[in-house]
């Protein structure tokens, strides 16, 4: 999408810092962390909302998150983390590109 910031990070016409990569999703820093460690998990192909999800979708949003359980120590969130995927306006949704905030490296609400 033309106008999508991450579709811009993606496609690398704007800088991001990237912690992995590979063919079908991106996980950088969020550039206004809200917890010590926030990183930010996106699919490459653009869609804004789980609504959207079909079939290959639905295995790549499991992949996601496979693939953040797996490198876990790796983002240094051994002790723990949680994920939280904003779902339209009223949820804070400032980014129409599905992603999940990675959340993790203190004590969180609810921690
Ligand atoms: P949400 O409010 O769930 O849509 O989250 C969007 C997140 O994207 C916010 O935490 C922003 O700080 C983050 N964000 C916006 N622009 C960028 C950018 N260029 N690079 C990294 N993170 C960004
Ligand atoms: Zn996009």
């Amino acid at each position: 999408m033309n106008d999508c910031i991450f579709c811009k990070i993606v496609k690398g016409e704007i800088p991001s810092q990237k912690v992995y990569e590979d063919e079908e999703m991106l996980i950088f820093k969020d550039i206004a962390p809200i917890a010590k460690i926030h990183l930010l998990c996106i699919p490459k192909e653009h869609f804004a909302y789980l609504s959207e999800l079909n079939d290959g979708r639905r295995a790549l949003l499991g992949r996601m998150i496979e693939k953040i359980a797996s490198l876990q120590a790796e983002l240094g969130l051994k002790d723990g983390y949680r994920l939280v995927v904003n779902q339209g306006d009223s949820a804070g949704q400032t980014v129409k590109h599905l992603h999940i905030h990675i959340l993790g490296g203190e004590t969180l609400p609810w921690g």
